[in-house]
């Protein structure tokens, strides 16, 4: 930073250790994904560098877009990618082709990864698949028969409930069920596959209409059949 004092980033070891976590310990780049642990000469070092996505200062590189973010909030792990020195330089050289959006989505493919490799269980039954799975279905229908549109008396009032239940609770169960079925799909008969692929559809177009506000997504419905996946005939 040429010009000013360069303010020193102080992150909490919990901060710095969930960057590290988030990151697997490769650049958050997803185009480039170094290791960012070396060993040279018997020394073990790491290259990773803290970089901003809206600088610690005004005038930096993306400043003008988020100018009013808080001096505390732009030094919480949310505002701060791990990335190689090269990368920390090219996205703050070449700002304008590294707009805070795609920093953003950076971090949510590191968390997305991250989640898929390491936080989700493998089973070797269909019984006990389904018994991880079935308490995110039904908490699901629960909020659905509860608030959902097709409950009666769906008004304003209605509809927000709905929508503050749909952020907190149908898309975060959705990403798991996505995630577990994802990789226990060994245990899913054909029919269950085609079942579960158009829940996919289902969901991500639910998920863009609500969290991106994407009304132009498709509206594919939920598969009927999806409520007893993995469920045998007694
Ligand atoms: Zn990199």
């Amino acid at each position: 930073m040429a010009g000013g004092t360069t303010k020193r980033l102080d992150l909490s070891t919990p901060a710095k250790n969930l960057l590290w976590s988030e990151s697997g310990g490769h650049c958050q780049n997803p185009q480039c994904r170094a290791d960012l642990h070396v060993l040279i000469e018997q020394q073990r070092l790491h290259l990773g560098e803290l970089a901003h996505i809206i600088p610690a200062q005004t005038g930096g590189p993306r400043a003008d877009e988020d100018p009013e973010l808080t001096d505390s909030d732009r030094a919480q792990p949310e505002n701060i990618l791990l990335l190689c020195p090269t990368c920390h330089t090219m996205i703050d050289k070449a700002s304008h082709a590294y707009p805070a959006t795609l920093l953003h989505e950076w971090k949510q493919r590191s968390q997305k990864a991250r989640a898929q490799a390491f936080g989700t269980p493998i089973f070797d039954t269909r019984v006990d698949a389904r018994a991880h799975i079935e308490p995110l279905l039904e908490a699901n229908k629960a909020v659905f028969d509860r608030y959902g549109p097709r409950s009666g008396d769906f008004d304003d009032d209605r509809a927000d409930q709905w929508q503050r239940h749909v952020a907190a609770a149908i898309i975060p169960n959705n990403q798991q069920l996505q995630r577990v079925l994802h990789a226990n799909r060994h245990l899913l008969t054909t029919q269950e596959k085609t079942t579960f692929h158009t829940w996919a559809i289902h969901a991500q177009e639910f998920e863009e209409r609500h969290l991106q506000g994407d009304w132009t997504a498709g509206s594919t419905r939920f598969p009927p059949a999806m409520a007893t996946i993995l469920v045998d005939e007694q």
